[in-house]
């Protein structure tokens, strides 16, 4: 005997448009209904899904779906009927922030990131979800990075974020989700308080699951002792490496900016996230027959360029940037990218 479930007063109790919101999905009026990106397709232009508070349905124009909050749970999350029940249904418990030691912070060394459980994983691909969906709808974060010169397209395959500082909390406890678990891996602090909050996150995913998160600060360092760029505890990967698995050349950049710019561009390619290259990059870049060097023309950049050419050999090319100083630079010009692979000639005549 199973006990039945009253899904009319669950509804009731449970308005839709506070289950859809939950996800980090804002909703704007419009008319009777609500509009807000579907969480369902890659939602470009004008948002698809309609929320109905009347009737408490949604459905979305372009997938051709819908129903109710219980089954928006249950795709959201892939969840049975009883699960997505007993998920809404939590929502009235407010466990306590615990109070946790975090993770020591050894984010500039190494290069491999921790093997996590699976309630770490959980609460990292949970974070990367609500960022991503907040950046969709945050105008604020958005105007930043299309001033940075990406676009939506980039943004969505390499699922690019932004923190509120105030949504983390509360979805990864709607996700029944441990906080302990996101303290360990450094997203919450001690306090509570989000690490990377007010900052737009960029995650390195390795077979679909984030393994580390950087946040770049929206403000140029509110504070001098605020870093304008803040990484999760751990080690460091090399950022993008599975952009450059079926690739015969790499690109190889200093910063996040760069990466995503050369990522916009559809070229392979890693970011030091800095200028030190540890033995473990240089062996990890080796495999590849051609390393195109774009670090900063800055003088610690070309310091490091010339470190790398001296590690790796003849199959490291230097490109020097023309003008500007990173490839992040080149994003926003008209013609960034035949300028840098006008570059890449130059370093190859050189070379010839
Ligand atoms: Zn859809």
């Amino acid at each position: 005997m199973t006990t039945r479930i009253d899904t009319r007063s669950l509804k009731e109790a449970y308005p839709i448009e506070d289950i859809v919101g939950r996800y980090g999905i804002e909703l704007r009026p419009s008319g009777r209904s609500l509009i807000g990106r579907c969480p369902f397709h890659v939602d470009r232009g004008r948002p698809n899904l309609a929320v109905y508070p009347a009737s408490r349905t949604w459905y979305c124009f372009r997938c051709g779906c819908g129903g109710d909050a219980i089954s928006f749970v249950q795709r959201m999350e892939g969840l049975g009927f009883r699960d997505a029940v007993a998920r809404i249904q939590g929502t009235v418990e407010r466990p306590e922030v615990p109070r946790v030691r975090p993770a020591p912070r050894r984010w500039m060394t190494g290069r491999h990131s921790p093997a996590w459980g699976p309630d770490e994983r959980a609460c990292l691909a949970a974070a990367v979800e609500i960022y991503h969906n907040r950046l969709l709808s945050d105008d604020r974060a958005l105007a930043y990075v299309e001033a940075r010169g990406l676009d939506l397209p980039t943004l969505e395959r390499h699922r690019v974020g932004y923190a509120s500082g105030d949504e983390l909390a509360g979805y990864l406890r709607w996700r029944g989700l441990p906080l302990q678990a996101a303290a360990r891996v450094g997203l919450v602090r001690r306090d509570g308080r989000e690490f990377l909050a007010g900052r737009v996150v960029v995650p390195e995913i390795r077979a679909g699951q984030p393994v580390w998160l950087i946040g770049r600060s929206l403000d140029s360092t509110p504070y001098p002792d605020v870093p304008k760029y803040l990484g999760l505890p751990g080690r460091k990967p090399l950022l993008g490496w599975e952009s450059t698995t079926s690739a015969e050349s790499v690109w190889l950049t200093e910063g996040v900016f760069d990466w995503l710019t050369l990522r916009r561009w559809g070229l392979p390619a890693v970011a030091l996230v800095g200028t030190h290259a540890g033995a473990a990059a240089v062996r990890a870049l080796s495999r590849f027959p051609r390393i195109y060097l774009a670090l900063d023309s800055d003088a610690a950049g070309q310091a490091a360029a010339a470190d790398l050419v001296s590690a790796l050999g003849p199959r490291a090319m230097v490109v020097q940037l023309p003008g500007v100083k990173d490839v992040a630079d080149l994003a926003t010009l008209p013609n960034g990218d035949a300028t840098l692979l006008h570059a890449v000639g130059r370093a190859q005549l050189a070379a010839a």
